[in-house]
């Protein structure tokens, strides 16, 4: 492609400014994205961490689901963080009853599944696609992935402690997940990949 693609944050609900910047910092155009008519003008999106059950209401209310959902079958790549990764999974345990997802990544998701005494932690995690250098994790009631399809691709698992294997990054085709908020930290190479993923494919 020429250019650089245009990477919108969904700003239904949660941290959509920090996401901005670190799309930004690795090359992309990007901003939020509120309406339809903005939607359209994206390459790719990211889906931020916030209240998943929130924003899935809002995502109903506004007509949402119907276009995110045909933009992803079409090969729009999409990266979610913690709620953004719940609202991408196809199937959700401890999620409200009415609780939908845009779904197409083919896992299992525990929501706030670290529990209560954890609630919210940061530990250095290995992600091999990122390089050699461990990733500082950042988790806020935080769902993890309990199981995956064939298809999907294991980024990473906690290295250590209690929770250690318990899957935290995925990747399924052109859909990018993790557990945990890497906007929150100066350290964009999640960001990076995704960019490279999306000038891929458009
Ligand atoms: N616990 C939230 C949910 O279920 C996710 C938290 C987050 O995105 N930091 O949606």
């Amino acid at each position: 492609m020429s250019g650089a693609p245009f990477v919108g944050v969904l700003a239904l609900q949660g941290d959509v400014r920090e996401h901005v910047e670190a799309l930004e910092t690795v090359g992309a155009r990007s901003g939020a994205v509120r309406t339809l008519e903005e939607f359209r003008g994206c390459d790719a999106v990211v889906v931020p961490g916030g209240e998943s059950t929130t924003m899935s209401r809002l995502a109903l209310i506004d007509g949402w689901f119907e276009p995110l959902r045909e933009a992803r079958s079409a090969g729009m790549p999409m990266f979610g963080t913690c709620a953004g990764m719940i609202m991408l999974a196809d199937q959700v345990l401890d999620a409200r009853p009415d609780q939908e997802t845009i779904g197409g990544l083919d896992v299992v998701v525990r929501r706030n599944a670290f529990g209560r005494q954890v609630d919210s932690f940061e530990t250095d995690i290995s992600v091999p696609v990122l390089g050699a250098e461990a990733f500082h994790a950042v988790f806020i009631r935080a769902p993890w992935v309990e199981s995956v399809g064939s298809g999907v691709e294991v980024l990473a698992e906690i290295s250590d402690g209690d929770r250690a294997g318990t899957i935290v990054a995925i990747r399924h085709g052109g859909l990018l997940a993790t557990s945990f908020h890497p906007e929150l930290t100066s350290d964009v190479r999640f960001h990076r990949y995704f960019v490279d993923m999306v000038r891929e494919t458009v």
